[in-house]
């Protein structure tokens, strides 16, 4: 690991001022937050991250999560996962939002992880992690080897000629599902960023991830008021029961009225360049009976434009039952 100055700084307005000097805020900055550290102090150790300034923002007060006045929740940036996945609004009214983070990691990692660090962690793609090895979103223009080498665990939904990354986060796709809102304040001012324009597909620029700009510090993230008589569930399948990514996830927050489905938000993980909403899905499931058959039309849907690559064309099967179940054991609940 190269050396690093560690900063704390003395309040936000300090964070941002001393963030806002680095080249960018993507692959390749100068300049870092620190959060939990799960991420960044790992990729740091590969070399994959080498910021000369790392921003201690643990002394910042942003490790709240309280109610908003119209019935919602605020969840401050340095909120750990497990208390966030543990507190009585979130398994109460945003369960999907709880089982998605217990679903991730491991207990000590979840009770290091923040909210933040979890919305910018990276990709697992192993070409990524090495700097022997080409990787078009660690050099841009470098060239993308997981194409025609090991490609497994990555994306088949918003992939480019460019990169084949999947994200790997859960607690983005509940998020997703849940619709919740970014807030960012930066050099320039504040603002609110929904997340499906959090993140950036991967097109000609895969080092770019998200909509972040130097200096920019997430402060907090809201969720809309519950919706009344919505189930949910998060739904994860991978090659070992705990401590693994999702080769795919579903996250699904419905609600049905008589027989027939009124309301659904559905988003999938493991097999999308970003998390994964799916308005393909919600279409084929609204007004329709709540039914297998209707679930796995909705299946259909979400996964038409599939793009398998040379070892993950199963993925495309394993989400459409991921997310007939899914919706099985949301109405069944
Ligand atoms: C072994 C292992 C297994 C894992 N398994 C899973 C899993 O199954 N599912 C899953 O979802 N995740 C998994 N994770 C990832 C884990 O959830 C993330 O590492 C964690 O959420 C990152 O949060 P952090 O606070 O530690 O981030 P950090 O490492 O502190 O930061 C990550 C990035 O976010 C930036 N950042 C942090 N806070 C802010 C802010 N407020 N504003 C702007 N930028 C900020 C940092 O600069 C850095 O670039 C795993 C991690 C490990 C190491
Ligand atoms: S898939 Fe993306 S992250 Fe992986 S090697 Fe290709 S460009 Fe790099």
């Amino acid at each position: 690991m190269k050396t690093f100055e560690f900063i704390r700084p003395a309040d936000r307005a300090a964070a941002i001022a001393t963030a806002s000097q680095s080249k960018t805020a993507q692959q390749g900055a100068n300049v870092r937050f620190i959060a939990g550290g799960t991420t960044l102090m790992d990729l740091m150790k590969l070399n994959v991250e080498a910021p000369a300034r790392v921003l201690d923002i643990n002394r910042l007060p942003l490790d709240k999560i309280e109610a908003t006045g119209d019935g919602g929740l605020k969840i401050g940036a340095t909120v750990r996962n497990s208390d966030l996945a543990n507190h009585e609004k979130v398994l109460r009214d945003y369960p999907v939002l709880s089982q998605a983070i217990l679903n991730g990691a491991s207990a000590q990692l979840r009770n290091m992880a923040t909210t933040a660090g979890n919305l910018l962690q990276r990709t697992r793609c192993m070409y990524f992690r090495d700097t022997a090895m080409p990787c078009n979103k660690r050099e841009p223009g470098s060239g993308c080897p997981a194409i025609t080498g090991a490609n497994r665990m990555l994306a088949i939904l918003g992939t480019s000629e460019h990169c084949i990354a999947s994200n790997p986060s859960d607690m983005c796709v509940a998020m997703a599902a849940l619709e919740a809102t970014i807030h960012v304040q930066g050099p320039k001012g504040s603002r609110a960023v929904p997340i499906g324009e959090f993140h950036l597909l991967p097109g000609n620029t895969p080092a770019r991830e998200t909509v972040l700009e130097p200096g920019d510090l997430i402060t907090h993230v809201t969720l809309p008021t519950p919706v009344a008589g919505s189930k949910h569930v998060y739904l994860k399948l991978r090659d070992r029961a705990s401590y693994e990514f999702a080769l795919a996830s579903a996250a699904v927050v419905i609600t049905v009225a008589g027989q027939n489905v009124t309301r659904a938000r559905i988003a999938l993980g493991g097999v999308g360049t970003k998390p994964w909403r799916s308005p393909e899905a919600e279409a084929a499931l609204v007004g329709q009976p709540a039914n297998g058959a209707n679930f796995r039309k909705a299946a259909e849907a979400a996964l038409r434009n599939a793009k398998p690559q040379s070892e993950n064309a199963f993925k495309i099967e394993l989400a459409k039952r991921c997310l007939t179940h899914a919706l099985q054991m949301a109405v069944t609940s």
